[in-house]
């Protein structure tokens, strides 16, 4: 028999929990203005290693590559932003005549990472991007959206984390003094470390191995490194984000492990300890040189991804969410031969008019069918025999009145109608 591959998992019971963070952020998207979005999920490996970074984690030891039979050297996505901005580069999407240009996309990651809790291989985010302004009411809008989008799924317990990496200048002053930091202790550090130094020094501080090395835990705080306009720049962020009354911590440890980012980064960090060592639900930041890096006009830009699975399980164990109940709306019952071409007849037709149906296809017994409709969790039974067919009649149960009576088929539809609504308003 075959097993799913280490680091993946089926969803089946928890689709509902899907369903319902993909309904609040096109909702969501809508209101800030964001179109959706679908790029491959697989790319040329050179992109990623171009923007992602030759020396983060994601790219030196955990995408997925290969070959293809073209020898085309490919990589499944291991994050969202990439793809977008190649997409917006391809499709010239800059000469839109709309400004700023917003972006947001669902669907599957890869990276081969060591699985455990909050950590799979293939895991799913929600990311926007928003494209063609440096303004810093920008990175506070996005920032909104990403607040109003876990306002919509009832999640809460999540604190925003932010911080500045500032402008090239900001971030070459601060390699400056974070190398100044660890070079006593270089010899102390791992060798993914020492080579970090020389190539990324940025990049040792989201070093898995040496996360626990004092010279890490005391590392400089990027933000004293930042030029007057780079700090203003980050004041007025704040700014912003008081302005819409969005909580935030100014977090001087965080620096995000993808080397496109500038300015203004953060993460939303869950404060339960649902996840284990792995509260981290999603980040974000600016990446202003991504665009003109990869080949396109230089173009502002700023982002950020909420990984779903992460956001299922706190939804699964919160009292504030409740999943709608699932289930059909009838399940048609039939006894006779003449009943069943009539039974799919009225299915199709209530079905057509939005009715959620279901019907025997087994030749069950009476009693059988009745436990298909509660398996169902039908709301409503239709029991079709000869006499209904005779009559154009159906015998309508209603499971949570527990009441019957017979209905002609002329009035069964708007007479499921208007229960179902009435459901909907005592909901
Ligand atoms: P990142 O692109 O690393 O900033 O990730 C953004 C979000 O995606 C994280 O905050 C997580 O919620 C989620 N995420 C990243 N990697 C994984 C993974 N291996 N498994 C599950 N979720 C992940």
């Amino acid at each position: 028999m075959f097993q799913k591959m280490k680091g993946t998992y089926d969803i089946i019971n928890d689709i509902g929990y899907y369903h319902a963070i993909e309904k609040a952020v096109h909702n969501i998207s809508r209101r800030f203005n964001y179109e959706e979005i679908r790029t491959p999920h697989f790319e040329a490996s050179e992109l990623f290693h171009r923007s992602v970074g030759e020396e983060t984690d994601i790219v030196s030891k955990e995408t997925y590559d290969f070959t293809d039979r073209g020898d085309r050297d490919v990589t499944l996505r291991p994050e969202g932003t990439a793809g977008v901005v190649r997409a917006y580069i391809e499709n010239k999407l800059y000469a839109s005549k709309k400004s700023p240009q917003k972006y947001y996309y669902l669907g599957s990651m890869f990276r081969y990472d060591r699985p455990q809790k909050g950590r799979t291989r293939e895991f799913r985010q929600f990311g926007g991007e928003a494209f063609g302004s440096d303004h810093p009411a920008l990175d506070a809008e996005t920032i909104a959206y990403a607040v109003m989008f876990l306002r919509a799924i009832k999640l809460k317990g999540v604190n925003l984390h932010i911080n500045s990496l500032g402008g090239d200048e900001s971030k070459a002053q601060y390699e400056k003094t974070l190398k100044a930091h660890v070079k006593p202790h270089l010899g102390e550090l791992c060798e993914d470390c020492r080579r970090r130094y020389e190539e990324n020094p940025l990049r040792i501080l989201d070093c898995k191995v040496d996360a626990d090395h004092e010279a890490i835990k005391n590392a400089p705080n990027p933000i004293e490194s930042l030029t007057d306009d780079d700090t203003e720049n980050f004041q007025n962020v704040l700014m912003y984000l008081d302005a819409m009354g969005i909580d935030y911590t100014i977090d001087s440890t965080l620096v995000r492990g993808l080397d496109y980012y500038t300015h203004t980064v953060y993460e939303f960090l869950a404060s339960s300890e649902l996840l284990g060592a792995q509260r981290s639900i999603g980040g974000g930041g600016r990446y202003d040189k991504l665009v003109e890096q990869l080949g396109g006009p230089a173009t502002p830009a700023t982002g950020f991804a909420f990984g779903l699975e992460r956001i299922v399980h706190l939804l699964k164990h919160s009292d504030d969410f409740t999943l709608k109940q699932q289930g059909i709306h009838l399940y048609l019952l039939t006894m006779g031969e003449r009943a069943k071409p009539y039974a799919l007849r009225l299915a199709h037709k209530l079905r057509a008019g939005g009715i959620n149906c279901e019907t025997d296809f087994l030749e069950k017994s009476m009693k059988a069918q009745f436990k298909q409709s509660a398996h169902n969790k039908a709301r409503f039974v239709a029991i079709i025999g000869d006499e209904e067919v005779e009559e154009a009649a159906v015998t309508l149960k209603d499971q949570r009145e527990k009441s019957e009576e017979t209905i002609s088929v002329n009035h069964l539809y708007e007479i499921l109608r208007q229960r179902l609504r009435h459901d909907k308003k005592g909901a």
